[in-house]
């Protein structure tokens, strides 16, 4: 028996070793891909549920590896923000951000609003409003066509520090939205005084709708609920007419989704929006 304990205890020293030299491994090559250039941003629309329109997009983060392809942000997330990578990788994905949608705008005509996500990391670093000024201000985006997504842990995490961050930038002009809602803890009291002016219902509402009565009841009442505190409510993970024409019932304003669009790489994205203006 006292053979065995000690066998368990060496397994689980390598397997500690291997996740600690896997994290590492995956740290450098954060690194090595921020200077070569090989992050890249993908769009998903936002279509308005009114007029069946695209007015926005999110940009999602993906990581065009050399020998692995594609890696979708869950992959390195964890490890980027663990290792505080996050923040060169959010400052550079913030700046892209506002340079690309600067030229959607421009390729077309009309006013369209892209939305960055951003880290706990990030807002506490004290530099950020500096590095979102600079970005608006290199790019000549408008902070009104900027939205930025704060989860709903993110929030919690810090409220005394992060509060009077998100009124400033509020008062900048950018839009604040809550990702992810339903899925923390914030209480609806919380909620109100919070400096948000968007609320992005969590896919887990809506992945067995129409049919899931529960899931009905709450979808309906998170909309309700967000609409009377004058939020505009974005839903994400509509995938299929059923969910689109239940949420439309419900007067969601947003909707976001595969049923629309996956995420795509950015001149794909221009194709897709030019299309849809003309029609
Ligand atoms: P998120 O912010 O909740 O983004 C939405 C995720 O849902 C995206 O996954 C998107 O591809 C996926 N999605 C969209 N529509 C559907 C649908 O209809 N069905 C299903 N099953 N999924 C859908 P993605 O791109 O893999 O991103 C995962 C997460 O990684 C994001 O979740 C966000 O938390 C984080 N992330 C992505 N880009 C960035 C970034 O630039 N900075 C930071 N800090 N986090 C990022
Ligand atoms: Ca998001
Ligand atoms: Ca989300
Ligand atoms: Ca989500």
């Amino acid at each position: 028996a006292k053979d065995q304990g000690r066998n368990a205890f060496q397994f689980y020293t390598t397997d500690m070793n291997i996740a600690v030299e896997r994290r590492l491994a995956i740290e450098r090559e954060i690194r090595q891909a921020l200077r070569f250039g090989q992050f890249v941003l993908y769009y998903q629309p936002f279509v308005d549920f009114s007029s069946g329109k695209i007015v926005g997009a999110e940009a999602l983060l993906r990581w065009n590896h050399p020998e692995r392809g594609l890696v979708s942000p869950g992959e390195f997330i964890p490890v980027a923000e663990e290792s505080g990578l996050i923040v060169p990788l959010g400052r550079w994905v913030l700046k892209t951000a506002c340079f690309q949608a600067r030229a959607i705008q421009k390729a077309l005509q009309r006013d369209f609003t892209v939305s960055v996500n951003i880290s706990a990391r990030q807002l506490s670093e004290p530099d950020f409003l500096q590095l979102l000024e600079a970005c608006l201000r290199e790019s000549g985006l408008a902070p009104s066509s900027l939205e930025l997504e704060v989860t709903e842990s993110t929030l919690m995490e810090d409220v005394s520090r992060v509060i009077p961050m998100l009124e400033q930038l509020r008062q900048k002009g950018c839009g604040l939205a809550i990702d992810d809602f339903g899925t923390g803890y914030s209480s609806l009291s919380y909620l109100k005084r919070l400096p948000i002016n968007s609320l992005k219902v969590d896919r887990s509402f809506v992945q067995d709708l129409p049919d899931d009565e529960e899931d009905k009841a709450i979808t309906s009442l998170v909309v309700a609920m967000a609409k009377s505190l004058h939020y505009k409510v974005i839903v994400e993970g509509v995938e299929s007419p059923e969910q689109h024409a239940f949420l439309t019932t419900c007067g969601c304003h947003l909707g976001q989704g595969y049923f629309y669009s996956r995420p795509v790489p950015l001149d794909q994205f221009m194709r897709l929006v030019q299309a849809d203006a003309r029609m």
